[in-house]
């Protein structure tokens, strides 16, 4: 274990900075081994903070060349950490020069290198790897910055104000906090385009990439002028610099980062072709780009005072990006597809060790929390604020919150009041979203009595480490009526359940109709109703709202896949039956019907099993859904090959919604179809693909039949120099393995010459598959949590980030039997007693192990 005892920080403890920084100025001389940093940097008194004598500066893995203050040389103190100096009581100059080593950074924070590109990744605390400096969001300055390098493109933050031979100038006129600081240096090329705002600014825009990807740029830029235009017209929000650069980079540790005026993004997350991306990607990327504009305005106009009000920008800002995707395709499979994302992986957070609040109170590493608690629940609250609130006092008081917070480093308390400021709503307990861990459970009892429904729910929040004794919260549940004949009863209504225990009655009815509960899943809980599986089927063919006829299915499937689990009961009729009505029904769009045939994930029928006081077993949980999958193809005989036929596509691919929709239903029906073919469909489509969805669909169902290894070689072949397309390859041989084959499978790719776990992206595609594959993850022979553990240890002195989010693997260790329970905490204190463990994975693996 690590000798110094890891610090806690917290929310309760902050206070402001005792000086404001008026201007950086940066020089960067470049070199791999040896770049020198000179920093000039501008200090005043706080007027809203005590004065203070010595100043203390982060700084981390810096080698500190001259200081001085007011141009007179110092000897600062220096720890770990940073810097400690006396300085003068007024205003002051602080100037250093340091030295660092971007070609040793493998950790990918601060300045690092990727195939010989300089670039940075700040957020969150990474510019104090780059030179000493208040390292905290609410200190916002001006930065100018040169950069000298031998490289054709040279860039920064903001506009350029000089460009000469291996030298270039860059001042951003917009306050900022270091975190949004961003330096790439590299024989670059550009797909430029441009984009005049609302208001007549004209916008360069360029997407820079290493030579050789320029065919992949297209996309990307699309999205990025369909991204502009959409936060005018639905935000009136529009761009404020001359130029926006993004960059693509292989070696990234996550998606993408809004810097000022020069995102940079990892290339999965950016670089599409139809040849080589598939439709999942096309949408992914997207909403990523969309994301990290939006963030302009959310996240860098307005940031964050500090780093526990992380949500204020993520949770919003996903919640804008939800919303342009829903714009931009379908609005009911977008729902859909958050849902299913939200339950695999929210819900696992919050409902084991790892929960938090979406504005937690207290971090070690705060790289920790970039979780799916912060961002997607984070979203949700927003979502359900505006349910509560109605559209139009939403976009008044996010107009409000713009217009009062323009520069500010901001909180939640904040932002909620620009809504009770703009709605008179008091959000004191709406206010518990942000503050209490876990997902509420919410049950509902029915009564009907001669014209009148009433509908009665309870709330309750199983406490946690976060939240030992949560509190009622303030639920809105979208909820609408369907009569027995498929007609409406009542259209949809937002009730608002503040209380543990509520009652809500409809009057007039004139039969008693089946409630449609929890609407286009108005909340992030887990809701019960005792519904009857022929009521849930009236819902899956009859329900006015898509998202709740999704959930009906669902709801039918996993109630199906439980009972052959408990009892070796044979895959339910009225499900397949349903099933199979709304599939073939030509009304609804493909897409949504190719959602309809999916099942519950095996970790979701695992909580649901350790939900009920059960012990789930992964091989049982792996076969009932193989049955499922088998009575799904013998349901569909007759279909398949028509469906599949029908929603074909011939026409020139294109990565819209409408064809994506139709390869999606036409891939579902191949993977039923090669259960009864052996792999010929799979391998005809494999033989006549142009473009990878495609491609890679037919090669999945090829491995699952049993015939891959010529195609899995041809692939190879045609894709070794394609560094995106080589994890897909990577990562489905591991998804496609069976479930004794997962770990073995893995570990022969960990020893293939392409394998780089330097490489986050190619690290992920092994490991990010295998933990995502239940039954082979959790195979009984535990060879799996092994090898995992062997490489996190591997991994951790290199990059601790990586190693740290990969370590989530295991947080549903309690779930599973004692045999698994002592196999993995093996494995856990295995890494936890590796010494210099990074502070990240010892806090991941500490919290948990847990108390
Ligand atoms: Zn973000």
């Amino acid at each position: 274990m690590r000798d110094a005892a890891p610090k806690t920080i917290y929310l309760a403890d902050y206070t402001p900075y005792p000086w404001t920084v008026e201007s950086v100025d940066l020089h960067f001389t470049l070199a791999p081994n040896a770049t020198r940093v000179r920093s000039v940097i501008r200090f005043a008194p706080n007027p809203n903070a005590s004065a203070e004598d010595a100043m203390f500066l982060h700084g981390e893995k810096l080698k500190l060349i001259s200081a001085a203050i007011d141009g007179a040389p110092v000897t600062p103190d220096l720890s770990d950490e940073g810097l400690q100096v006396a300085v003068p009581s007024g205003a002051f100059t602080f100037e250093a020069e340091v030295e660092i080593d971007p070609a040793n950074n493998t950790a990918l924070e601060g300045l690092y290198m990727s195939n010989g590109m300089y670039c940075t990744q700040c957020e969150a605390e990474g510019f104090r790897k780059i030179t000493f400096y208040p390292d905290r969001p609410d200190v916002m300055s001006v930065f100018t910055v040169t950069v000298e390098g031998p490289h054709p493109v040279l860039l920064s933050n903001g506009n350029p104000v000089l460009t000469q031979n291996h030298l270039a100038k860059w001042h951003d006129p917009w306050p900022k906090p270091a975190y949004l600081f961003a330096l790439v240096a590299g024989d670059l090329v550009a797909h430029s385009d441009t984009f005049t705002t609302m208001s007549g600014r004209h916008v360069d825009l360029n997407l820079y990439v290493r030579p050789g990807d320029e065919g992949k740029c297209a996309f990307g830029m699309q999205a990025l002028k369909a991204s502009m235009k959409w936060d005018e017209e639905v935000y009136g929000r529009e761009y404020d610099l001359d130029l926006f650069n993004i960059v693509a980079v292989d070696d990234f540790n996550m998606g993408a980062m809004e810097n000022k005026g020069l995102n940079i993004f990892n290339s999965s997350a950016v670089l599409a072709s139809p040849e080589t991306s598939t439709d999942m990607n096309f949408e992914r990327i997207e909403a990523i780009i969309a994301h990290e504009y939006f963030h302009n305005w959310t996240g860098n106009r307005i940031t964050c005072r500090d780093w526990f009000q992380l949500c204020l920008k993520e949770g919003l800002t996903v919640y804008r990006d939800s919303q342009f995707t829903s714009d931009m395709r379908s609005a009911p499979v977008k729902r859909i597809s958050d849902v299913i994302d939200l339950r695999g992986r929210q819900f696992a957070e919050d409902q084991g060790p790892l929960a938090h609040p979406v504005r937690p109170e207290s971090f070690q590493e705060i790289n920790n929390f970039y979780t799916a608690t912060v961002y997607e629940k984070g979203a949700e609250v927003i979502g359900m604020l505006k349910t509560l609130v109605g559209d139009e006092a939403y976009y008044q008081a996010l107009d409000l919150y713009f217009e009062r917070h323009d520069g500010d480093a901001a909180t939640i308390e904040d932002w909620l009041k620009v809504f009770e400021d703009t709605t008179g709503r008091n959000l004191t307990q709406f206010k518990r979203w942000y503050a209490q861990a876990g997902t509420p459970r919410v049950t509902l009892e029915e009564n009907f009595e001669l014209d009148t429904l009433t509908l009665t729910f309870t709330q309750h929040t199983p406490p946690s480490a976060a939240t030992p004794d949560p509190q009622p919260q303030v639920i809105p549940i979208a909820v609408g009526l369907i009569y027995p004949d498929g007609t409406e009863a009542l259209e949809t209504r937002v009730l608002e359940m503040t209380k543990a225990e509520q009652s809500f009655r409809f009057t007039g009815l004139e039969d008693e109709p089946v409630a449609s509960v929890l609407r286009g899943f108005s909340a992030p809980v887990v809701l019960t109703q005792n519904l009857s599986d022929t009521d849930r089927a009236h819902l899956l063919a009859n329900d006015t709202d898509t998202f709740n006829r999704w959930e009906q299915g669902r709801t039918l499937a996993r109630g199906s896949l439980l009972s052959m689990i408990r009892t070796g009961a044979a895959p339910d009729a009225k499900y397949l039956a349903g099933i199979h009505a709304v599939v073939t029904d030509t009304s609804l769009d493909p897409a949504t019907r190719a959602l309809m045939l999916g099942l519950p994930s095996q970790s979701d029928l695992a909580t649901t099993l350790h939900d009920a006081g059960e012990t789930p077993d992964p091989a049982a949980i792996y076969a009932a859904s193989e049955t499922m999958r088998e009575a799904l193809a013998d349901t569909f005989s007759s279909d398949a090959a028509g469906l599949y036929a029908a929603n074909t596509v011939t026409a020139p691919y294109d990565p819209g919604a409408e064809q994506a929709g139709k390869r999606s239903l036409s891939n579902a029906m191949l993977s039923l179809i090669t259960r009864r073919d052996g792999g010929a469909a799979a391998q005809a489509q494999y033989d006549a693909a142009d473009n990878m969805t495609q491609q890679l669909s037919a090669l999945a169902n090829l491995i699952r039949a049993g015939k891959g290894t010529a195609s899995l070689t041809a692939f190879y072949d045609q894709w070794k120099d394609d560094r995106l397309v080589m994890d897909k390859w990577f990562g489905l041989q591991v998804m496609e393995a069976a479930p004794e084959d997962a770990a073995a499978t893995a570990e022969a790719l960990t020893r293939h010459p392409d394998f780089n776990h330097k490489n986050p992206n190619r690290f992920r595609a092994v490991f990010g598959a295998l933990v995502m594959h239940h039954a082979g993850f959790h195979h009984a022979s535990g060879a799996a949590y092994t090898l995992l553990a062997d490489w996190l240890i591997t991994l951790d002195p290199l990059n601790p980030q990586t190693t740290a989010r990969m370590c989530s693997a295991f947080q549903t260790w309690k779930r599973y039997d004692a045999h698994r329970q002592r196999m993995i905490l093996a494995q856990v204190d295995r890494i936890l007693a590796t010494p210099n463990l990074s502070r990240d994975t010892t806090e991941m693996l500490t919290r948990i192990r847990g108390a």
